[in-house]
């Protein structure tokens, strides 16, 4: 039997569910891939300031019933953008987890236009606020929560 073919959307949500992987605050594991004409740009997952200890290693840094030793994926990801001089205007993001305002900030102000989500995370605001930004936002919870249970699953 022909196996279904992943769409690109579910491709580049695979690609970024691995790039969670690497992520080093084991209170939420995100990956965020950006993307342009079928091409992947940058990547990012949330990890520590660059040299110094990550949350396993040091402990969570708390605030407000947040974690804010790491610096989000997405926020990686535009910042690998900027350092390799990358330019992501006009692309899409795919996140494992929909966008923190902090980072939604962001993702608007990079010239992105459309936000690909795995899971809904938190902030209700990003709905509203990207209407009348006119960025897209494309839910895809379904097929993640749908192959997570299918992983999951032992095969008989
Ligand atoms: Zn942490
Ligand atoms: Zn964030």
């Amino acid at each position: 039997m022909a196996r279904e073919r992943a769409s690109w959307d579910q491709y580049f949500m695979n690609i970024a569910t691995e790039v969670a992987t690497r992520a080093t605050c084991d209170r939420k594991h995100v990956g965020a891939v950006v993307v342009r004409d079928k091409s992947i740009l940058a990547t990012g997952y949330n990890g520590s300031i660059r040299g110094l200890g990550h949350c396993d290693e040091e402990g969570h840094l708390m605030e407000e019933g947040h974690c804010v030793r790491t610096v989000h994926a997405e926020a990686n990801a535009i910042v690998q953008a900027a350092k390799h001089g990358m330019g992501i205007e006009g692309a899409s993001i795919y996140v494992t987890a929909s966008p923190c305002w902090q980072c939604f900030r962001l993702i608007a102000n990079a010239g992105l236009v459309r936000i690909v989500f795995g899971e809904f995370y938190r902030d209700q605001r990003i709905f509203e606020f990207s209407t009348r930004l006119g960025i897209e936002l494309a839910d895809l919870s379904e097929y993640v929560a749908a192959k997570k249970k299918a992983t999951a699953e032992p095969r008989a």
